[in-house]
């Protein structure tokens, strides 16, 4: 189970919205502080933090409960004499968030609450001998299906979702997939097209972004500034400065596979040479030794190397190299201490660090005082499609009043 996103703290203290039309403001400031607390909070204390009438806590409140954004969890005593309070707490029924990944090894899916807590997980392995994109979005949208079905029970409703591609993303357009084949891909048109019985809005968004905010997410502010890498078969990376992702002009920031490690090296699909993903993406480890039918990749390459393989070890070996000689630039340039390895690298991180920490070492100039950790991503594998489910859900946590907005009424409801 993942830990629970981390709260949007508010940032201090907000003053309250005086005028009738600035309603959702104040709904939203009430909700931020029920999400920031760590405790159930009650009705009296959120009047007293927020600065707002209690009529219009209660009436807020109201609103909450009723779209089960919230619910009331057992009594506070609010540290004063006198009756205890009935304490709120945001709910872990109600509106659901789903992630879904296409990985270099299958598909994921997964659910989670309100709250950021992890409900559901799947995992198809696929060697996609059929990449096209209304091909592997069917097979997405059956494992959606599949894991609502699963959650049926716990009163949660999937209200949102998000894809995590492995490729730059533009305005929902996947401008290139090569794991795939996919060159301008209207992922989200023909995901929707394939789960439209399940009428939900879908974001698409590059699979290491996602899984860096999955990964700042579950940190628990312990990280605030970090490169994530994603290994596969192609190599991104998702890079968090000051608590927030860095997405650049179009969120095509962290190419890092195209990064150029050795200027006269192996010639790349880009038409540039010397890439590091000529060295470390997964096909560049297997070399001339392919994956046996019905192997992933990573299976292929951990067999190996545990077995001793010779080839394969030295194959870590230079991708490791190379993965630090890459890292080098990007350290020097952003002032970041911690690397995550993550998607097929968090598999083969063991092989792997022990090489790029010695170029980081070695390349990095403030490794004398600051030493550079590099380790293996806190929700592995799975953080694209944990960070895909914690982003939809983070839109209902960042604009409730929105949400309810658009909500049947409790009247029409039942
Ligand atoms: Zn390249």
């Amino acid at each position: 189970m993942t830990p629970p996103i981390r709260p949007s703290s508010p940032q201090q203290r907000e003053e309250p919205a005086r005028q009738e039309s600035l309603r959702s403001l104040n709904l939203e400031l009430v909700f931020r502080h029920i999400l920031a607390a760590d405790h159930p909070i009650s009705r009296t204390e959120l009047a007293a933090v927020t600065g707002l009438t209690r009529p219009t806590i209660t009436r807020i409140v109201e609103e909450l409960l009723a779209g089960q954004l919230v619910t009331e969890a057992g009594y506070t005593h609010d540290g004063r004499a006198g009756r205890p309070r009935v304490g709120l707490t945001v709910s872990d029924k109600g509106p659901a968030g789903l992630g879904l990944d296409i990985r270099a090894d299958g598909l994921a899916a997964c659910i989670v609450d309100l709250t950021g807590t992890l409900r559901h997980i799947a995992f198809t392995p696929t060697t996609y001998a059929d990449p096209a994109a209304s091909t592997v979005l069917a097979d997405l949208a059956r494992m959606a299906d599949a894991a609502i079905e699963a959650i049926a029970a716990e009163d949660l409703t999937v209200v949102t979702a998000t894809l995590a591609v492995p490729g730059p993303v533009d305005a929902g357009l996947v401008r290139s997939a090569p794991v795939l084949g996919w060159r301008n891909v209207d992922a989200g048109a023909l995901l929707r097209d394939a789960t439209g019985h399940l009428d939900l809005p879908i974001t698409v968004d590059n699979e290491a972004n996602l899984a860096a905010l999955g990964e700042l997410y579950a940190s628990h502010n312990t990280l605030n500034s970090f490169v994530y890498v994603s290994g596969g078969l192609g190599i991104g990376a998702g890079i968090v400065l000051d608590g927030q992702l860095m997405r650049g002009m179009r969120g095509w920031s962290g190419e890092l596979g195209h990064v150029t490690v050795y200027p006269d090296g192996r010639p790349c699909p880009c038409g540039s040479s010397g890439c590091l993903q000529t060295y470390a993406s997964l096909d560049a480890i297997l070399g001339d030794d392919p994956a046996p039918p019905g192997t992933t990749p990573e299976n292929a390459i951990t067999t190996r190397a545990e077995t001793g393989h010779p080839t394969t070890l030295a194959a870590l070996e230079a991708a490791g190299t190379a993965l630090g000689i890459a890292l080098s630039d990007m350290l020097n340039i952003l002032d970041i201490d911690t690397v995550l390895l993550g998607g097929s690298f968090a598999l083969l991180a063991s092989w792997l660090t022990d090489n790029a920490k010695q170029q980081i070492n070695r390349r990095v100039l403030t490794t004398d005082w600051a030493p550079i950790s590099i380790r293996p991503a806190l929700l592995g594998p799975d953080a694209a499609v944990i960070g895909a489910a914690l982003t939809s859900i983070d839109q209902i946590r960042q604009h409730p009043a929105t949400w309810l907005l658009h909500q049947p009424t409790p009247a029409s409801r039942a």
